[in-house]
């Protein structure tokens, strides 16, 4: 497939101030269609609105996926992407769980490089911050009929960020929700699918008017294993060894979830992969042997926790403090992010500089 480019004849100003997350798009994004049975018409054009039909079967029956990954620029001038092809890899994923027909990873990732580099201006150099990238594939049949639809829109639309957290890594206060569920075994939980964040919006909203940043997801049949946080995966540091619950169906696997886990194992620090019992949890929060939770995601990186709610108690985790583990991710995997740390790994595409 070819890729055409049309350069955008009036460029944007760019933002001033504060950028927070998601609230400004750059020049240019990328776009195919799928149609007649394979996907096409791929260019990079100027950033702008769709026409769609009111009955595209999106609106209706939410085919949709989508990722999330950032672009790196340092005070160099070099800009890196971290394991970009694990997300677009993902995505595939995504689509064939929701019947969106798989595209050809390789040929997006070259779009997506080809694109960063044509709005690499926009992209912040500051100390945590970045280019948010966001692929996103979306059905475009206009037909109400309930079926896999026959058209589809891709594309990539990109957002300079800001720090995820302004005065430093502030840990946060999550709510244990044991009403409502996020995903079931055999559902969609376990993939980057749209309709996955509006079924969170409600228990989000109750957490936040309770005070509390963020939801600690249980599982859907005994509301009693913890699953993940928000959108971010969870760690907890119980007698020294790392403990994260095993993927199971129902929880998404994180690119930031896996490196930290082989992060860890570089460094000889025990990782277990398992159940975890909120039981379990709450009596180690509570004698001292879990010092330390952190949550793991794209836009944060890294999470500290410094309060649990559970059952309508509130209870200090690690003093309320960021702990030595998480720390230690945290640097290194920024480090490695901003290039300022060698990667052993080989998860940094280095693509300016
Ligand atoms: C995206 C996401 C994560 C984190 O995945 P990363 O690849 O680390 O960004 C975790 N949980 C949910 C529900 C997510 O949507």
């Amino acid at each position: 497939m070819e890729l055409k480019i049309i350069e955008s004849d009036k460029k944007k100003s760019k933002p001033q101030g504060a950028l927070g997350f998601g609230k400004y798009f750059t020049d240019h994004m990328f776009v195919m269609e799928y149609e007649n049975g394979s996907w096409g018409n791929a260019r990079i054009q100027p950033y702008g609105p769709f026409t769609l039909d009111p009955s595209a079967s999106v609106f209706h029956y939410a085919q949709a996926v989508f990722e999330g990954t950032k672009a790196y620029r340092n005070e160099k001038g070099e800009i890196r992407l971290f394991r970009p092809r694990d997300n677009l890899l993902r995505m595939n994923d995504s689509c064939d769980r929701v019947c969106i027909p798989s595209f050809d990873v390789d040929f997006v990732l070259d779009a997506l490089v080809k694109l960063v580099l044509l709005d690499k201006d926009w992209i912040p150099t500051q100390s945590g911050t970045a280019l948010y990238i966001r692929p996103t594939a979306i059905s475009a049949e206009p037909a109400l009929g309930v079926h896999a639809a026959n058209k589809y829109i891709f594309f990539i639309i990109l957002s300079p960020v800001g720090a995820y957290y302004a005065h430093g890594l502030e840990p946060v206060g999550l709510y244990v929700e044991k009403e409502y569920v996020r995903a079931s075994k055999g559902g969609t939980g376990h993939h980057k699918v749209a309709g996955n964040y509006a079924a969170s919006l409600k228990a989000g909203e109750k957490a936040k008017s309770l005070g509390y940043d963020q939801v600690m997801w249980l599982d859907a049949k005994e509301h009693k294993y913890v699953e993940e946080v928000g959108s971010m995966n969870i760690f907890f540091v119980l007698d020294g060894k790392a403990v994260t619950p095993a993927l199971g169906g129902s929880i998404l696997p994180g690119i930031t979830r896996r490196s930290v886990i082989e992060l860890l194992r570089s460094k000889n620090i025990p990782v277990e992969e398992r159940l975890v019992d909120i039981g379990e949890v709450m009596r180690g929060v509570q004698n001292g042997s879990c010092t330390e939770i952190f949550g793991t995601g794209t836009a944060a990186v890294i999470s500290p926790v410094g309060k649990l709610c559970y059952e309508g108690k509130d209870y200090v985790v690690g003093g309320g403090k960021m702990g030595a583990i998480a720390s230690q991710v945290y640097e290194e995997l920024t480090g490695i992010q901003a290039g300022k740390l060698a990667d052993p790994f080989g998860w940094v595409k280095k693509i300016f500089g």
